[in-house]
Parts: structure tokens; C-alpha cells; sequence
């Protein structure tokens, strides 16, 4: 009996910590869905690694701007990336220090991870203002230290399952176009994920990119969303 309680006791606690956060910000993101314009907000997460250089040559082949969340410890391993991501004008921003999900953080080792990161990104001469969760998770302490450090959460609206290793180019490129509707954030990976995983994302999106600049679309940096 007391076992019950106290198995109870820590699911409550644990969905009150971190679910019901994860949640609630997942579903008033998708509720909130903007009306539709013709504007569409490439984001990568999960970099920068050893590809994300290619995919900076397609961006520049089509000039467009994005936005990376990179992962802090990545960005110390690529500091060249990260310096030609600044120069080209796209926006750097928060992908966490190493990726832990922070449904399984204390309230003590997510704010070391905001803390560590952000002193990453300084030495970069980064100033980050928007951060996404790992798996777009969180806990109290993340709402905590966004507020902290003036960071603003940024989920997305439209992913195309791009890190999966059965995922093919051809198919990232369907869903892509058949999922992104305009005023989207849409979420695809420069890192991580399986193996050579972001090459197949960056092919398709030197497919995907002229036919939505066709359709009269065109590609802004997530900071330009919350400007709105
Ligand atoms: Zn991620």
C-alpha cells in the first residue's frame, strides 16, 4: 500500500514537472498556427556536424536564410560553421548543451545545461535569444531559466520525419510538400539522427526549394515570425 503511494506520489510529481509542460506548450504551438501567408521558416536542428556545410551552399544557392538550433557542444566542435552560418545571415539559436531530454534533467542539471550553453555560444560571439527543447521536451526548470536568460521557446508546426533511417529522399520531399501550407515553421535535422541522415534532407531540399520559390513562396528567419 505504502509502495502504491509512493509510486503514485512520484507520477505525479514527474507529470507535473515535465510532462504536462511538454504538453501543454506542444499543443498551444499548434493551436496558435498562424493564418496562412506565403512566408515558410526553414529551421535545423541538431547541428551543426560535418554536413552542415553543404547544406549552407544550397541555402546560398537559392538565397535563403534559415535558422539553426544548434547543440552547444557541437557548435564548439565547428566553430568555422558557426562563424560562416553568422556571415551568411542566417540566425543562430539554442539546441541545448549535448541533446539530454529533459524529462529525465533536476531542476539543477537543466539549468547548468542552459548556463554551460549559453558561455559556449558567447565564446562564439553568439548571442542565442531563441532555444528549442530536445524532442521539443521540457521541464519547470526550463520555463524557469527561458525567462532567466530572456530566451524565447520555439516549437515547430510541420516536421518530415527526416532523421528516421527508412526515410528516403524522395519521401522527405512529398512530405514537405505536401505538409507545408505557409506561415510554417518547419523543422528538418543537419545533425545526428542515422547515419548520413542530413544528406538525404539536403537533397531533397535542393529539390523542395525552387519548386515552393515557384510557387511564390518565400523563406524567412524564425525571428521574423515573432516580429508578426
Ligand atoms: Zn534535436
Amino acid at each position: 500500500m505504502i509502495l502504491l503511494i509512493i509510486l503514485s506520489i512520484i507520477t505525479i510529481i514527474f507529470f507535473l514537472y515535465a510532462i504536462l509542460p511538454s504538453r501543454y506548450f506542444k499543443y498551444i504551438y499548434k493551436k496558435n498556427r498562424r493564418e496562412k501567408d506565403k512566408t515558410i521558416y526553414l529551421t535545423f536542428d541538431d547541428g551543426p556536424s560535418e554536413h552542415t556545410n553543404k547544406l549552407l551552399d544550397v541555402l546560398k544557392k537559392y538565397n535563403i536564410k534559415a535558422s539553426f538550433f544548434c547543440v552547444a557542444n557541437f557548435a564548439k566542435q565547428y566553430p568555422d560553421t558557426i562563424e560562416r552560418m553568422s556571415k551568411e545571415k542566417h540566425l543562430i539559436c539554442l539546441h541545448s548543451l549535448k541533446h539530454e531530454n529533459a524529462y529525465l534533467m533536476s531542476p539543477f542539471k537543466t539549468s547548468n545545461d542552459f548556463s554551460k550553453s549559453l558561455d559556449i555560444m558567447n565564446s562564439l560571439n553568439q548571442k542565442v535569444v531563441y532555444y528549442r527543447p530536445p524532442w521539443g521536451d521540457l521541464n519547470i526548470a526550463t520555463l524557469y531559466n527561458l525567462k532567466k536568460h530572456n530566451l524565447k521557446l520555439v516549437l515547430w508546426h510541420v516536421m518530415a520525419e527526416d532523421w528516421e533511417s527508412k526515410t528516403s529522399i524522395f519521401e522527405i520531399e512529398v512530405k514537405l510538400l505536401k505538409r507545408i501550407q505557409g506561415s510554417d515553421i518547419i523543422c528538418l535535422h543537419d545533425g545526428r539522427g542515422a547515419p548520413n541522415a542530413p544528406l538525404r534532407t539536403i537533397e531533397a531540399l535542393d529539390k523542395v526549394i525552387p519548386i515552393l520559390l515557384r510557387k511564390g513562396y518565400k523563406f524567412e528567419t524564425v525571428d521574423k515570425y515573432y516580429e508578426k
